[in-house]
């Protein structure tokens, strides 16, 4: 399978081409890999110049939502040192990715073109079948133009996370900074007070960045309708707890899928508040599925100076001193010199054009948001790597929702929705996948349980699948009418 240079373009020719070499890629070619071998050429893209994706420029002093070893390629284990319950740092995080990548080259031949930018595909017939074309054009070198020719093309571009940015605000006397530059924080006379925005999981990560970094400083939050967390605590509880007590993931989505009927959110998330989730205050509203600890939200309730329940509009000067402007009309005079951190919302904040999860053809896998099969994009990439290894990938009718117009349209409904979708398309899967491939998905939250704790889930779905599953999609049909919505099995599926 070669490479021939065709005027300014390089065209080569593999057996199947990634796009993204992030957690969804590697976990879609680790997935693929156990059908491929040593002779089977995969080229990995990437428009970074390196893998790791968004972990390479997130925050530096991120850390995992949930314990390392449930964040993985496959089935590969962590070389780290450390407790199973430690929340891995950004560093530790591509440490990782660098040893898996090391066991998907001893699978494939694997190609690795870091520094390209995809721009767009065909799909060509060729004798007896399709293939992909994909343009790919260097992102800083002048290297030739490269063509991909490909059976199997994966897009998996994933939330498409933007790099963090500061707020752009009016006033000149505070200071705009992202979370990228917390170190500026070293810098400014101790008491300047600094205003964290965004009561997410990256401005609690930022707050409490903050408050231990710099304990002098007036530390205040300004969070908007603030934000639900699962409680960490218990959904992955340590020490003996977890033989015992805890919320299991899978159960927790299956109670919460099965309370829902695709027209009480309201009700159903009174029900998630009280049972799983924990926040700042008991008049937080949002969920995006992070994950708290119960210590990490009494540390920044109990020292931060002031948390705003409203979203800033922007800061201006008035008569020499900042004020911020909120979208309620109440106004703040701040210090001239505050910090402002930017932390508002990273997830979902673009309208990009639709593009189904799989071709008619079966050629071109994408992952992304606009035709999703799982919220989680990690779960997405393992579990479409199997379907395709296993020839199944046109045969199974995964309910495919469009997370980004959802998201922006009913966030309350979004958040059964997923879960609905997620044990939908599981119980699918699992039909015609090997048990093997069960067994291998080390993304499952539930391996941090021991087996004995995880077989009642399984046993309870295979007795009541039937029930379950109509369930599941008269729920997601309503609520997708609903929502105004496009959600559904594809066209070239059979519903
Ligand atoms: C602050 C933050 C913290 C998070 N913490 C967690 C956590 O603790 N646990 C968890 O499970 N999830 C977490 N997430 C969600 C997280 O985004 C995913 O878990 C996961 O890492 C995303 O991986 P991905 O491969 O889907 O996307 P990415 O990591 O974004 O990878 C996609 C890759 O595609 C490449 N790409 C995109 N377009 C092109 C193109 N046109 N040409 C070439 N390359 C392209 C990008 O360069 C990128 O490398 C977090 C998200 C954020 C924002």
């Amino acid at each position: 399978m070669g490479t021939q240079v065709s005027g300014p373009r390089t065209v080569e020719d593999c057996d199947l081409c990634i796009v993204g070499a992030g957690i969804s890629g590697l976990n879609f070619l680790f997935s693929a890999s156990r059908y491929m071998s040593k002779a089977d050429k995969v080229v990995l893209v990437d428009r970074n110049p390196t893998f790791g994706g968004m972990w390479n420029e997130t925050y530096p002093y991120v850390r995992l939502h949930q314990p390392h070893p449930m964040f993985t390629v496959g089935n590969f284990s962590w070389s780290l040192d450390k407790e199973r319950s430690h929340l891995a740092t950004r560093e530790e995080i591509l440490r990782h990715f660098a040893e898996c990548i090391d066991r998907l080259r001893d699978r494939v031949t694997l190609v690795e073109r870091y520094g390209y930018e995809y721009e767009g595909h065909e799909e060509v017939r060729v004798d007896g079948g399709v293939r992909a074309e994909a343009r790919l054009r260097p992102t800083a070198s002048d290297d030739h133009e490269l063509l991909i020719r490909t059976p199997r093309l994966v897009k998996a571009v994933g939330m498409r996370v933007p790099k963090p940015e500061p707020l752009t605000l009016s006033s000149r006397d505070v200071v705009s900074i992202s979370p990228l530059d917390l170190d500026l924080l070293e810098r400014g006379a101790e008491e300047t007070p600094v205003y964290v925005v965004g009561g997410g999981k990256t401005g609690m990560d930022t707050a409490h960045a903050v408050l231990s970094r710099f304990p002098a400083r007036e530390v205040s939050l300004i969070i908007g309708k603030g934000t639900m967390f699962w409680n960490r605590n218990e959904a992955f509880p340590t020490g003996l707890k977890r033989w015992w007590a805890g919320d299991m993931a899978m159960p927790t989505f299956l109670d919460l899928a099965l309370r829902f009927n695709g027209t009480n959110e309201a009700e159903v998330y009174e029900y998630l508040k009280r049972e799983y989730t924990l926040s700042l205050n008991d008049r937080c509203e949002n969920f995006l599925s992070g994950i708290l600890s119960e210590e990490e939200n009494a540390f920044i309730a109990a020292h931060a100076h002031d948390v705003v329940e409203d979203y800033l509009v922007d800061v201006v000067d008035v008569a020499g001193r900042p004020v911020m402007k909120f979208r309620s009309g109440a106004e703040r005079a701040v210090e001239p010199g505050t910090y402002v951190v930017g932390c508002t919302g990273s997830l979902f904040r673009d309208n990009h054009p639709y593009e189904p999860y799989v071709s008619e053809s079966g050629t071109t896998v994408s992952i992304q948001s606009t035709s999703s099969v799982y919220l989680f994009q990690s779960f997405s990439g393992y579990w479409l790597g199997q379907l395709l290894g296993a020839g199944k990938l046109l045969d199974v009718p995964l309910y495919a929702l469009d997370n980004e117009r959802f998201f922006t349209r009913d966030r309350k409904a979004f958040t059964f929705a997923w879960m609905t979708q997620l044990l939908y398309n599981t119980i699918l899967i699992m039909d015609v996948v090997p048990a093997r491939a069960l067994r291998d998905c080390g993304l499952n939250f539930d391996n941090w349980y021991p087996l004995y704790r995880q077989l009642p889930f399984l046993l309870n779905v295979k007795i009541h699948r039937r029930s379950y599953l109509e369930h599941f999609r008269r729920s997601l049909d309503r609520v997708c009418e609903r929502a105004q919505v496009q959600g559904g099995p594809l066209a070239t599926h059979s519903g």
